[in-house]
């Protein structure tokens, strides 16, 4: 699966949605906030940055220093809240240990929280009412879909459970009728439930971790992990191998993490077409 495609025409058609609404007076506008030093963290932004300028986006990078206390946090968060020209908020993360995550999370302003995390938007993906969907669940969603990939019915496998990536996507698969199971670091006979899966999702950050062996012939397997060894850039999933086995598998790089950068840049446009009642 070719997410470096799939992301360029969903990119595409949104320069042209970008543009009628900037026409209109409205110009989409996300705002990021960076805080600290990671050297990942500081290429994801500039990606994100010229996502934006690539379909006629404005963006804005609040780069702060490691040491930002959460009180100023909170501060620079409410301001973007309070900005009618934001239409999107991305707290880039993790965020420095000393730094309390979910309260920051929980400032933005549901309309504004782009990256689906606020709980009020947690609770409407779990209930299935409409709001914006955490980025990289739904880019995945997005491969299935392009690539065609049935999904009512299968056995979907997903490992790994964070509030970014795993349980987003279970609820996904969820709402998309399949039979979703989760596995995380307390699950037992990992292989196993990994061997039924018709679609494997790994979100975990072991560098080439799930093996051809573990893959079931013909699944579709969709791997999330962003790992560094030796200066290279793999997933978690061991590509080579699975390759042999899968139906469809996503390449690291240039699979789902750019995926997640095209749903992020759609967010962001979904939610200043609200704003300008489009
Ligand atoms: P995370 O918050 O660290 O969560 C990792 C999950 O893996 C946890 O649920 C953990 O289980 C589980 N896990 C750890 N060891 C395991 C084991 N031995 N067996 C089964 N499960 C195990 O990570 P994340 O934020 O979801 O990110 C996961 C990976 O995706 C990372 O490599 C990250 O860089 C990458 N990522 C990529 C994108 C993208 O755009 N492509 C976006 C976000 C993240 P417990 O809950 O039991 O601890």
């Amino acid at each position: 699966m070719d997410g470096k495609a799939v992301a360029a025409q969903v990119t595409e058609a949104l320069k042209a949605r970008a543009a009628s609404l900037a026409a209109a007076g409205t110009h989409p506008h996300l705002a990021v906030i960076l805080v600290g030093d990671d050297p990942a963290s500081h290429i994801y932004v500039r990606n994100k940055e010229k996502g934006c300028q690539d379909v006629g986006m404005r963006s804005t990078v609040m780069r702060l220093p490691a040491d930002t206390d959460q009180a100023t946090l909170e501060y620079r968060v409410r301001a973007l809240n309070d900005d009618a020209s934001v239409h999107g908020i991305l707290v880039q993360l993790p965020l420095p240990a000393h730094l309390d995550e979910q309260a920051v999370l929980a400032l933005l302003h549901p309309d504004k929280d782009v990256d689906g995390l606020h709980v009020a938007n947690a609770g409407r993906l779990l209930a299935g009412i409409p709001g914006p969907r955490p980025c990289t669940p739904q880019g995945c969603m997005a491969l299935l879909d392009y690539y065609g990939i049935p999904i009512a019915g299968k056995e979907a496998v997903v490992i790994g459970r964070s509030n970014l990536v795993g349980k987003p996507m279970a609820a996904l698969l969820m709402h998309a009728n399949a039979t979703v199971t989760l596995c995380h670091s307390r699950t037992q006979d990992l292989a196993a439930h990994a061997r039924r899966a018709d679609i494997l999702v790994v979100a975990v950050g072991k560098p080439r971790w799930i093996t051809g062996d573990m893959v079931k012939p013909g699944a579709a397997v969709l791997d999330v992990g962003i790992n560094r060894v030796d200066g290279k850039v793999v997933g978690d999933v061991d590509f080579e191998s699975a390759a042999r086995v899968a139906g469809y598998i996503t390449p690291v790089p240039g699979g789902v993490g750019k995926m997640t950068i095209a749903m992020l840049l759609r967010n962001t446009l979904d939610a200043a077409e609200r704003a300008a009642g489009a």
